[in-house]
């Protein structure tokens, strides 16, 4: 195997997907689905983000390419959601979650200063995202997520 499409090189995965659990239960399925994340992608060196919007979600996985194969397979087959549909994929020279092996940002029409950050002016349709702009929604959020965590610290 060579450095590129070695087991262990960095890589980046991203997808979307669809809830197909009631709206109201999400927050606690959230909370679930985070609390495994982070037991399983320590183990594995995966890191990473989990942006939910209304039933969609659009997450990224980070770390050594069959570590993230293998993680990406398991929520695959997880009936919490359905029709996952990969944005992109591939190698990456660095993390861009390295802070979290899984943080959740849960996002509704009513976040509309954040989404008017984003440029999604009040709206945001993961169907429409392909790899360059659900990375930059995704840092965004980053972005968000780490103000957030700064000001609840002080
Ligand atoms: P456990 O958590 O012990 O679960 C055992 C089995 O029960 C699994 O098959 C699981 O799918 C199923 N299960 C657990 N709770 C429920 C429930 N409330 N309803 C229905 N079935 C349930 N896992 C990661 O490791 N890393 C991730 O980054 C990650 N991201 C995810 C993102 C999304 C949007 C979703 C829906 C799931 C995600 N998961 C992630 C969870 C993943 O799908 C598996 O459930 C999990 O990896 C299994 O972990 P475990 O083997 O420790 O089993």
């Amino acid at each position: 195997m060579n450095e590129i499409s070695g087991s262990k090189t960095l890589h980046r995965l991203m997808y979307r997907s669809h809830f197909t659990i009631p709206r109201a239960d999400l927050d606690e399925a959230i909370t679930s689905i985070i609390s495994t994340s982070i037991r399983n992608n320590r183990q594995v060196a995966i890191t990473g983000l989990l942006l939910v919007y209304e039933d969609d979600c659009i997450q990224a996985l980070e770390g050594p390419a069959e570590a993230v194969l293998t993680t990406y397979g398991r929520i695959c087959n997880d009936p919490r959601h359905e029709t996952p549909i990969v944005i992109s994929a591939g190698p990456v020279t660095a993390r861009e979650f390295g802070d979290w092996n899984m943080c959740a940002r849960r996002l509704t029409p009513a976040d509309d200063a954040i989404l008017k950050t984003l440029g999604a002016h009040g709206t945001l349709d993961p169907a429409r995202l392909d790899g360059r702009k659900a990375l930059r929604l995704l840092k965004s959020i980053r972005g968000i997520q780490e103000r957030t965590q700064l000001q609840a610290m002080r």
